[in-house]
């Protein structure tokens, strides 16, 4: 369908995955697509303020990610972080040399006074994702994990610690607080379907659909979920771990009961049964293994 507006919630790596086959979809049929990404993950290390889940989705959509190692950015070097390891300053994150430069200009334009979206918008000229990238909020929204009563980011739990400290909530600081960025509910309202890509429901979408607005603005639209589980697993990553931590299965049918209150459809693999309650369940492969299988995953979610 010519014209047709496609909205789609993601995180970093699964998401971006699944963007490049709403892309492709969308270059073939004249769609308008934009992304509403997770700042959840984000953090300040050496002072930078790093955005991981909207670098993967803009390194990827750019051409710029590697491949290989599934995060940062594609011909790294690693001269910063040996640097910072001789004043015993390496750290627990992997902070690449060219990385680093777009850290750089991320932080200049937010202590200029650029709010998240517009420094995302200014980074994009020079990645041309071919649709609109937009932060889920400019407020600052972090994800943190109870573990002993006491919090610590989600990415020191997440990477430092291998998501190995036995979690007892997710807490995502500054939520209730927090605006839709400028461009998210007018994308949700003008959207003809919003997807929600594979990603992590804990720490990827739940931070997005904690900010007050975003869940009203899809129960109001076709809205079409894709299982980041299938057969019981999360299939690359540890997102069971975060789903164990709230006392949820790890099955495509528990991830689908998450977003049943706003869902029309649910995407889920083969392999998996799941009954949702007023949700049409459909199942159809949903290994991204390249991006002809993800366009068909994505048409699979349109027709739904
Ligand atoms: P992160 O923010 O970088 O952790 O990435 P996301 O939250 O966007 O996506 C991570 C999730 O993507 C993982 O937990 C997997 O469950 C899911 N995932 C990765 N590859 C595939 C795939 O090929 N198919 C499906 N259905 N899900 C996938
Ligand atoms: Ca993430």
């Amino acid at each position: 369908m010519t014209g047709m507006r496609i909205a789609v919630l993601a995180g970093g790596i699964g998401g971006a995955r699944f963007l490049l086959g709403v892309r492709a979809w969308g270059l073939a049929n004249g769609a308008e697509v934009t992304a509403i990404v997770n700042v959840g993950d984000d953090v300040t290390l050496h002072g930078l303020r790093i955005c991981p889940d909207l670098d993967s989705v803009m390194y990827t959509l750019g051409g710029g990610s590697d491949e290989t190692r599934g995060w940062g950015r594609a011909d790294e070097s690693w001269t910063v972080r040996e640097e910072l390891a001789a004043y015993d300053e390496s750290g627990w994150f992997g902070l690449g040399d060219r990385d680093v430069a777009t850290h750089l200009v991320r932080t200049r334009q937010l202590s200029d006074g650029l709010p998240l979206s517009a420094v995302t918008a200014n980074l994009c000229r020079r990645w041309q994702p071919g649709i609109t990238l937009l932060p889920a909020t400019d407020d600052r929204v972090e994800t943190h994990v109870i573990v002993d009563g006491a919090a610590m980011h989600f990415q020191e739990w997440w990477i430092r610690h291998r998501a190995e400290l036995p979690a007892e909530r997710f807490v995502f600081v500054g939520a209730a607080g927090a605006a839709p960025a400028p461009g998210v509910l007018d994308a949700l309202g003008a959207a003809d379907a919003v997807l929600i890509a594979p990603s992590n429901p804990v720490v990827s979408i739940g931070p997005i659909l904690a900010i007050p607005g975003i869940r009203e603005a899809l129960a109001a639209r076709r809205t079409v979920g894709v299982s980041p589980v299938i057969g019981g697993a999360p299939v690359r990553g540890m997102a069971d771990k975060c789903l164990t931590a709230i006392g949820v299965p790890v099955t495509a049918e528990a991830v689908g009961r998450l977003y049943a209150d706003f869902l029309t459809g649910w995407l889920v693999d083969e392999a998996d049964e799941a009954e949702v309650e007023g949700v049409k369940v459909i199942r159809t492969p949903l290994w991204m293994t390249d991006e002809t299988a993800t366009v068909a995953i994505v048409e699979s979610a349109l027709a739904c």
